[in-house]
């Protein structure tokens, strides 16, 4: 197995203490100089306590997010599609312990809910799905798949499920699907076993290797992410750290993205119960910590977190947010005929509108973009063109063409005025002028009524 816990221990038990404020700075400057960082690098970092060294690690983090993404903001929403579920996760609202009438959609509803979630903007979903073989089998989920494409205008679908075979996965590609995405929950197989008895996804190693298997089946854009809450955040952070670069090592190409989702106040659960909880401090510092250990990885980041937490959290790295979003099957439709269950709980309640004006004001361009995945710029040759620093030339123009397009199909007043403002600023400072030439065509087609533009 890839994660060796007692190595990584040691690692970690080296700088616990502390590193000093000197060797904290060599730390941010390899990062400037591009330069990769070790395991003691990452581990130094995550253990900094004091206001001058974290400084140092925001800082660095705010230069990374914006040299390497610019003020580009993706939004999506996830799209629960069955609530059935084998497992019995001990923090999730869908184990199979809580007794709840449990429901899949069937595709006429599926249709309803995309229609919703279309009406709203959303271009890109993530498909949320419990594990439950028998009350919906793996051909549902790729029903559900061909359903939301053939009924709607969503452009990608990334897809949150169970580890499947590498033959399964080769079918998921086949749907064209975007990124597979699978959280490890923990990386500490003691708590993970702990947390997920007596149940399929119970397999520590399961879990783990299912980016592999993905891989394998010939999915190059995979997401992980942690559960923050379950284990000791230093080990979580590191074995991330870890878990990226063997995919670079086997694969050649590491996560696409990774998701750093806190727990949350579920049913059938007492957050009292999980002595690992990450402080608000805490969580700041994982995300800078993240943003510089792996600094072309996207990082999303969910309504699970407060409006305020989210708005900082942008700065310090994240790439992807969702928003309006629903965690309960079926729970977009307005008037459900059964009162659904959340998974968990959500804080940011806004809709995308109100989340879209907000990063606007604050100088923020939201994106819609899904032209990388759809033109093959997925997995290496994606990487290759954010390495080359390429990303800047085709994810601005494509987020300033996809705002566009929201602004006139979504936008309200306030929207139209303040964005319509932002987006010609953003073009007037577009210096290659073959490309301002192309963006200003697009935009005039996109005034045309065309839609589905990029360069
Ligand atoms: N059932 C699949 C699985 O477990 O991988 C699909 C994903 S599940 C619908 C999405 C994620 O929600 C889980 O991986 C877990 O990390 C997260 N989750 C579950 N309960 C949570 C809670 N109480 N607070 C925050 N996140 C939670
Ligand atoms: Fe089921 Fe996923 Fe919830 Fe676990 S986290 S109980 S596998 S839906």
């Amino acid at each position: 197995m890839f994660i060796k816990e007692e190595e990584l221990w040691n690692v970690l038990e080296q700088t616990a203490s502390g590193a000093s404020h000197h060797s904290i700075a060599h730390i941010i400057q390899k990062s400037r100089n591009e330069e990769p960082l070790s395991f003691e690098d990452v581990s130094a970092l995550i253990y900094a306590t004091s206001s001058e060294d974290l400084s140092l690690i925001f800082q660095e983090a705010e230069r990374i997010k914006s040299h390497i993404y610019g003020n580009r903001v993706v939004l999506f929403a996830p799209l629960y599609v069955s609530d059935f579920c084998k497992n019995n996760c001990s923090y999730c609202g869908y184990r199979r312990d809580n007794n709840f009438g449990r429901q899949a959609l069937t595709s006429e509803e599926i249709g309803q809910e995309v229609q919703l979630l279309e009406s709203m903007g959303h271009k890109r979903l993530a498909l949320e799905v419990g594990e439950d073989h028998h009350n919906y089998p793996f051909s549902r989920i790729l029903e559900a798949i061909d359903t939301i494409y053939e009924s709607s205008g969503i452009r990608r679908i990334n897809v949150n499920i169970a580890p499947v075979s590498v033959q399964e996965f080769r079918e998921l590609k086949n749907h064209n699907i975007g990124t597979y995405i699978l959280f490890q929950e923990t990386y500490l197989q003691s708590q993970y076993e702990k947390y997920h008895q007596h149940s399929i996804k119970g397999d520590y190693k399961r879990q783990l290797y299912a980016h592999h298997k993905a891989m394998e089946g010939g999915i190059d854009d995979v997401g992980g992410g942690v559960l923050f809450g379950l284990a000791p955040y230093p080990f979580e952070v590191l074995s991330l750290f870890l878990h990226n670069r063997e995919l670079e090592h086997e694969f050649g190409v590491g996560f696409h993205t990774v998701s750093v989702p806190r727990l949350q106040q579920a049913q059938g659960m007492n957050l009292e119960d999980f002595p690992h909880l990450v402080t608000d401090d805490e969580f700041r510092k994982i995300v800078a910590v993240l943003r510089i250990a792996i600094p072309y990885t996207g990082m999303i980041l969910s309504t699970r977190e407060s409006v305020s937490m989210r708005q900082e959290l942008i700065n310090l790295g994240i790439t992807q947010v969702s928003a309006g979003s629903q965690t309960g099957v079926g729970a977009y439709k307005e008037s459900t005929t059964q009162k659904s269950e959340p998974q968990f709980s959500v804080s940011d309640e806004r809709s995308p509108l109100e989340v879209i004006k907000d990063l606007v004001k604050r100088g923020y361009l939201p994106s819609y973009c899904t032209a990388c995945y759809r033109t093959g710029r997925t997995g290496k040759s994606f990487m290759n063109i954010v390495h080359a620093g390429e990303i800047h030339t085709l994810c601005h123009p494509n987020a300033l063409l996809t705002f566009a397009e929201y602004i006139q199909d979504y936008g309200d007043d306030e929207l139209k005025e303040i964005g319509v403002a932002f987006i010609q600023e953003a073009c007037d400072r577009i210096e290659n002028s073959q490309l301002k030439e192309r963006v200003a065509q697009g935009l005039a087609s996109i005034a045309e009524g065309k839609r589905d533009i990029y360069v």
